[in-house]
């Protein structure tokens, strides 16, 4: 058998939170994380998590599966499962539990807008479209993969102590994407947003968002091209 603990929540049911425990047959080493919490469902229908996809595109099911953020759609039970065969699964840690394994996203998704996501450029557009070079377009490759899930900002601990001020890496991974665009116009726009002590300063390169971006990305990076950027801008400025 198996042995997972899962996070339990029900606010106005449960006066605090706590761990479930079932056992479930080996079996299910060979399948995905999801697979197990839809056959936890079916045992006990008032466990609740986020889904959609099922194919790691959707960013929906990020939680914290043994001690590291992932996608549970991605994630094989085999691949994660400690010596004793135990697995332990709970939201994914900073952001306010709503119930079981579903988070309240709303601060993670207010940063993302602070940021802009979307293409500045006042000029007028040519007549087809604001073409690129394979060059110009190769530097979002990166970048535009990010799917939002928010697995990196809620492993960053700079964002657990100041989640208010500081923007986290998914958001600033999104601003880079913007700023890398050679269509874009809003460079300065954004990185005069971001002056302050902890919009993005307040990143202590520790790196937990490149370790666990289960689409491969590396946002501690791009948050390097964006300070690089501002020093080019200050020295601009001078
Ligand atoms: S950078 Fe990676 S971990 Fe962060 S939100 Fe995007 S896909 Fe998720
Ligand atoms: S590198 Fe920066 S953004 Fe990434 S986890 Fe560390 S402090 Fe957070």
């Amino acid at each position: 058998m198996i042995h997972v603990s899962v996070y339990r929540y029900h606010p106005g049911r449960d006066l605090h939170p706590g761990m479930d425990r079932f056992d479930v047959p080996e079996e299910l080493r060979n399948r995905m994380v999801l697979d197990l919490l839809e056959y936890l469902h079916e045992k006990d229908p008032s466990l609740v998590y986020r889904r959609s996809c099922r194919e790691g595109v959707c960013g929906s099911d990020g939680m914290n599966i043994n001690g590291k953020n992932r996608l549970a759609c991605i994630t094989s039970v085999g691949e994660v499962l400690t010596g004793k065969r135990e697995l332990t699964i709970k939201p994914l840690p900073g952001m306010p539990v709503i119930r079981d394994l579903v988070v309240d996203q709303s601060l993670f998704f207010e940063q993302y807008a602070k940021v802009r996501p979307w293409l500045i450029n006042q000029e007028e557009p040519p007549p087809q479209e604001r073409s690129q070079t394979p060059e110009q377009r190769a530097r979002l490759d990166g970048l535009y993969e990010c799917i939002l899930c928010g697995c990196c900002t809620s492993q960053c601990p700079s964002w657990w102590w100041n989640p208010e001020d500081y923007l986290g890496p998914a958001a600033l991974l999104q601003a880079y994407r913007f700023i890398a665009d050679s269509r874009d116009t809003g460079t300065d726009l954004r990185l005069s947003s971001m002056k302050d002590p902890f919009s993005l300063f307040r990143c202590r390169s520790i790196g937990n968002c490149t370790w666990v971006c289960p689409k491969g990305l590396n946002p501690m990076r791009a948050i390097g091209h964006i300070r690089r950027e501002m020093l080019k801008k200050a020295t601009q400025d001078v």
